[in-house]
């Protein structure tokens, strides 16, 4: 027996690593379909569960129990510090999105997340696309995200929040939130990155951009005259703030000893390889956003949007993400910690408050 099986086989739901008092955990198949899917519920107190469903070809079901329960949690608190009043909850799919995926898995995954009377509400995540959703709007109400509930794509509100989170930095580090003449290494030219840059660039700030993919460069060259670098170099350059727009764990014990930015403000999620990576960046006097309180303006979008309605709300809640910056840097200069634990410590405390009201 290998290593990977003997832990399945001795430990429980109950002892995994990433448990965390998760309120219901489920664990689905359907027959029919092939659907083989774990829900995961962490914390209601401030409303039901929201939270994206994934599709991914994870090699084992404790991998995927393991991102189920991960990303659950980091939804509580990212709907929390949003000011939102939702859970947080995740579902994961374990299929290939691109071979596997078929509109009856889909729907049969939407039965059971109306057999879980709205204590969950799903939406897309990697490996979903609106399609899809809209398949398992076919099957329950507890859903947003589709042409019928919602705004559409989130990916520019995601991008409003994160040049307000980047207005409050740059106002922390430098005392003024102008972009006039500042530098900014974009890494990342997809949906947000490009909104970002344009962002960036209508604030009167330089560009220097990134993107593995060539087309995406040439065109924010040609939109906004902007610089390039090497996507693997976008870390280093000279400029006064690094904004990570394309995928995880850019910052790491290779990359943060070599940031020159004063600040590190983007979308990306997962920014931080490990804590110890945020400890290293305030060390080295580099201010960083963190990663789910900057780039919340999209499940604020997915949140709040009700069919019919315009979005002064869901703007007025994403501008705000610049305010909980703010704060959450000056918090962290009082107490001499990371801009991180501050965040995780204000989304404790909404879920504290809620829990006496
Ligand atoms: P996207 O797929 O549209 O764009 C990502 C871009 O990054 C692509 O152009 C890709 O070519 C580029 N890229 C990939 N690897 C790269 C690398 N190593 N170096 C440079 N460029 C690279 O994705 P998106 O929707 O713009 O999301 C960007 C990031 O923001 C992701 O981490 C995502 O999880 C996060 N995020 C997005 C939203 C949203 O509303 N779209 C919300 C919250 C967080």
């Amino acid at each position: 027996m290998n290593a990977l099986h003997s832990t399945i086989r001795h430990s429980t739901v109950f002892d995994h690593p990433e448990m965390d008092n998760h309120e219901n955990v489920v664990f689905v198949r359907d027959r029919d379909t092939g659907l083989s899917a774990i829900i995961a519920v962490h914390d209601t107190t401030l409303g039901p569960a929201l939270g994206g469903c994934r599709v991914w070809p994870y090699g084992n079901p404790y991998d995927a129990l393991t991102d189920a329960l991960r990303l659950s949690r980091g939804m509580t608190y990212k709907n929390a510090l949003a000011g939102l009043d939702l859970g947080g909850g995740k579902a994961v799919i374990i299929a290939d999105p691109r071979k596997d995926k078929t509109a009856g898995m889909m729907e049969a995954f939407g039965r059971h997340v109306d057999r879980l009377s709205g204590t969950y509400i799903t939406a897309e995540d990697v490996g979903v696309s609106p399609q899809d959703m809209e398949a398992v709007a076919r099957q329950t109400n507890h859903v947003r995200g589709t042409s019928a509930t919602g705004l559409g794509d989130p990916s520019p509100y995601t991008a409003l929040g994160v040049f307000e989170g980047i207005r409050a930095a740059v106002r922390h580090v430098f005392g003024s939130d102008s972009l006039e003449g500042r530098t900014a290494s974009v890494q990342g030219l997809g949906h947000v990155g490009f909104d970002v840059a344009r962002m960036l660039h209508e604030a009167g700030a330089r560009l220097i951009v990134s993107d593995i993919h060539a087309p995406a460069v040439l065109r924010t060259v040609e939109a906004f005259g902007a610089a390039t670098a090497d996507p693997a170099q976008a870390h280093m350059v000279e400029a006064d703030l690094f904004v990570p727009c394309a995928l995880g764990a850019g910052l790491n014990a290779g990359t943060v000893p070599q940031i020159r930015a004063r600040i590190v403000a983007g979308a990306a999620n997962n920014q931080l390889q490990t804590p110890g990576d945020g400890v290293a960046l305030k060390q080295r006097g580099i201010l960083y956003a963190p990663d789910y309180a900057i780039n919340a303006g999209g499940v604020i979008s997915i949140a709040l949007a009700t069919p019919g309605s315009n979005d002064a709300l869901v703007r007025e809640k994403t501008v705000a993400i610049g305010d909980t910056l703010a704060a959450i840097f000056e918090r962290a200069a009082q107490q001499e910690t990371t801009p991180e634990s501050i965040a995780d410590a204000m989304a404790e405390e909404r879920l504290a408050q809620s829990g006496k009201d």
